[in-house]
């Protein structure tokens, strides 16, 4: 695996490649890997001749700067599990060379409205900068092929909207949530979790899939939302948002329901000190 800590020497290695005509795959990651992260990697090991994976603990995406400070980071182990399943590149830029001064790297696109609800109200300027980082990283490495994780369902529908929206020549690949053997989604996050409370986490997995009971059995949305809000509310845990949505829009479900051909379920809950988020779709297929 080759390893590249700034932009011109990855551009450097990645030209040279091209003139084979080699596909590229790309992840983007903020390190502290797992085998959530790793599938993607799989994946586009699959479809694509070289695989690029960057670690990349991005600022401009965090709200909080005590989020950013305890944010986990294992960059040791993750080259080590990143070369363990045949990745050929890992990128770990530095911030200045993200964002060198004077180069203005902010996007003023229209997200339709897919930024106003849950993530995006609950974290100003959350995805501002995940569109940000996003858009550099592919300006940096052009991938034919770029690979997101159904586990944060708002950023990698944001992602195609930016793509859209830019005309810009990617394929976005959305690839399924992978979960602990409970069912709790893999999440970087995971390890700051008491563990107490890690054993009773597996509440935002049940919480959705009795969701998609209900819906099925013809509950209306609104009162699926508010049950749930409920049952997550045990002690310890602090729902922020259970919202059943269009899967396409992120608009809350009209009243006739019926016609929504994809129905999501996200979910974000603090578990002790830890923000987890979840979702499960309860109709349809991505
Ligand atoms: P992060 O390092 O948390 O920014 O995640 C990097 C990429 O991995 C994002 O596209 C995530 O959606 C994806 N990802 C994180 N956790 C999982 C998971 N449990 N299953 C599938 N993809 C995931």
């Amino acid at each position: 695996m080759q390893l590249f800590k700034r932009v011109d020497q990855l551009q450097a290695f990645l030209n040279a490649e091209r003139v084979n005509n080699r596909s590229v795959g790309f992840i983007p990651t903020m390190g502290a890997l797992h085998a959530g992260h790793l599938t993607l990697v799989k994946r586009s090991l699959a479809e694509n001749q070289i695989t690029v994976a960057s670690i990349f603990v991005n600022p401009t995406q965090f709200n909080e700067a005590n989020d950013l400070d305890r944010y986990p980071r294992t960059p040791g182990k993750d080259l080590q599990a990143l070369a363990k399943v045949g990745c050929n590149v890992a990128f770990l830029p530095e911030v200045d060379d993200v964002y060198p001064p004077g180069l203005d790297t902010r996007l003023q696109i229209d997200l339709s409205g897919l930024d106003a609800r849950m993530e995006g109200a609950q974290r100003p300027g959350h995805f501002d900068g995940v569109a940000q980082v996003v858009k550099r990283f592919l300006d940096i490495i052009q991938p034919e092929n770029l690979y997101m994780g159904q586990k944060d369902y708002q950023q990698q529908l944001i992602i195609k909207q930016m793509v859209r929206v830019l005309d810009l020549p990617y394929r976005v690949i959305t690839v399924p949530t992978v979960r602990e053997e409970d069912g709790l989604a893999l999440s970087s996050r995971n390890v700051l979790l008491d563990p107490e409370i890690r054993q009773r986490s597996v509440i935002l997995y049940q919480t959705l899939l009795e969701a998609k009971k209900r819906l099925i059995k013809g509950e209306l949305p609104k009162d699926i939302e508010t049950w749930a809000m409920e049952a997550l509310s045990q002690p310890g845990f602090r729902p922020e948002y259970f919202s059943i949505v269009d899967g396409h829009s992120l608009q809350p479900l009209p009243d006739q329901e019926e016609l929504a051909e994809l129905i999501v379920a996200c979910t974000a809950v603090w578990a002790g000190e830890v923000r987890l988020i979840d979702n499960l779709p309860l109709r349809g297929n991505l």
